[in-house]
């Protein structure tokens, strides 16, 4: 792929038909700099830092902006192993050094608190503005607050959700480590969609393999808001092997469904009956980041629908949105999908930059959860545009084998840990 220069973009902007997909807001002042056209990123996760080095490996013409608040990223993928006791926090924090200086990306410590779709500007908290030409959107997951009565952002310093990796995940901890031995762990996990569908089984297979080894008298207790959950079968089977009766799950229709929490009682309202806990860790329902929400990038249900080919938004040409916060079809809601979504929106944007035809293309993802250090499991699926969106390619997906041996689960926990390295050096290395 040749590199896009100065003349090719300024050519292509003033041609009819392109000027308004490429946006020429201050592109003569610009070009008098040298620069070749400005892509701005929002969010330095999963979907936004793969998206910002595979802009810049697209085409090194293009200017790369990324802006994210956070110095260091902490993941959410083995934030669960940290519960369990295994892993380290340090190790699950990445830098953005590799993308400023192996890939020549603009990484703004800063936060988004506005976008101007017609301007095609964004705002940042400390009162600067970007002008750009196409704006990538991938704040991954905000909190619907007011779903569950009294559970807020201050109740969650109590009943800790720690579905953000980072202070909640080491309280969560801490709580976990203060418990009582025959003590309960509540935990209440979220309808449906949300952000990585097997996350809080794997939660609770974590907290049972704590427990077990240290508090073997106490008891898991989830309380879902569904009736079925992403490899439930599986779920199930490693934890009667591993952890016999500790861990219990009630479904929706069972009573699952919570309503309302009490920080001070320590106690969960469910449709049928109250139940206290000794720790609370409550996973509430979602919605697309905040400022997805305020941009007017998301429909009623809180999501951002967007052209499955390229991830543009449906509601602001322009803009394109990846990961957590787009509606992806089946697609889960998990890094590996952010990543996927990510090298296909720098390739559409790279593509839509030249003025050249955007290709077909399919997306991967794969989930590993571990049940216990040494017991995985996981689900693969490809997927591909259908006119129904992205849709599942019949076959070439699927879960681990029921009854496997031990070295089975054994090298599936491995792969888990290679998948780790792997994916975490894609992005941020
Ligand atoms: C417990 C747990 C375990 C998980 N395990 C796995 C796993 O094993 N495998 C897997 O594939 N996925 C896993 N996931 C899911 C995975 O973490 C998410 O799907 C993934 O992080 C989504 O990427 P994203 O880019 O959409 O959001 P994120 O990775 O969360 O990145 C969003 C970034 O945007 C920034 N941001 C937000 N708002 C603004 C703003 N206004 N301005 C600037 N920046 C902003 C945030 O600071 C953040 O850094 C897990 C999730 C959880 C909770």
């Amino acid at each position: 792929m040749s590199r896009i220069t100065r003349r090719d973009f300024l050519k292509l902007a003033g041609a009819t038909g392109t000027a308004a997909a490429l946006g020429t807001f201050g592109l003569s002042a610009r070009a008098a700099q040298g620069k070749g056209p400005r892509v701005v990123v929002i969010g330095g996760g999963f979907g936004g830092a793969t998206c910002a080095k595979y802009l810049r490996g697209g085409d090194a013409g293009i200017a790369v902006t990324l802006v994210e608040p956070n110095l260091k990223f902490i993941t959410c993928p083995f934030s669960n192993y940290v519960i369990g006791g295994f892993r380290t926090m340090q190790s699950i924090t990445h830098g953005y050094d590799a993308l400023r200086k192996k890939h020549g990306v603009n990484v703004v410590h800063d936060t988004v608190t506005a976008i101007d779709p017609a301007a095609k500007k964004v705002k940042l908290k400390s009162g600067k503005t970007l002008d750009y030409d196409r704006l990538v959107v991938s704040p991954g997951i905000d909190f619907k607050w007011d779903v569950i009565k009294g559970y807020d952002e201050k109740a969650a310093q109590v009943m800790p959700h720690a579905w953000k990796a980072g202070p909640q995940t080491v309280l969560l901890r801490k709580k976990l480590e203060a418990m009582k031995n025959g003590g309960t762990f509540i935990l209440v996990a979220p309808p449906n969609p949300f952000r990585c569908p097997p996350g809080p089984y794997e939660r609770a297979s974590m907290v049972a393999h704590y427990l077990k080894q240290h508090k073997p008298k106490s008891k898991v207790l989830i309380l879902d808001a569904k009736d079925s959950f992403s490899k439930q079968g599986l779920f199930m089977e490693g934890w009667k092997k591993l952890y016999g009766d500790m861990i219990e799950w009630v479904p929706g229709a069972k009573g699952g469904i919570v309503k309302a929490v009490n920080t001070k009682t320590m106690t969960v309202e469910g449709e049928l009956d109250k139940y206290k806990g000794d720790v609370v860790n409550v996973i509430p329902p979602q919605s697309a980041g905040q400022i997805a929400l305020k941009a007017g990038l998301a429909d009623d249900k809180g999501w951002c629908p967007v052209d499955p080919k390229t991830f543009e938004s449906k509601m602001h040409p322009g803009i394109h949105v990846i990961g957590d916060s787009s509606i992806a079809g089946t697609l889960p809601k998990s890094g590996f999908a952010a990543n996927s979504e990510a090298k296909i929106a720098a390739a559409a944007i790279v593509a839509m930059l030249k003025g050249e035809t955007v290709a077909d293309a399919s997306y991967v993802n794969t989930c590993y959860s571990l049940i216990a250090p040494n017991y995985g499991i996981s689900v693969a699926g490809v997927y591909r545009i259908t006119e129904k969106g992205i849709a599942d390619v019949p076959g070439a997906g699927g879960v681990s084998p029921k009854e496997a041996s031990e070295g089975f689960r054994e090298d599936e926990a491995k792969y888990a840990v290679g998948w780790y390295a792997s994916i975490t050096a894609d992005v941020w290395g």
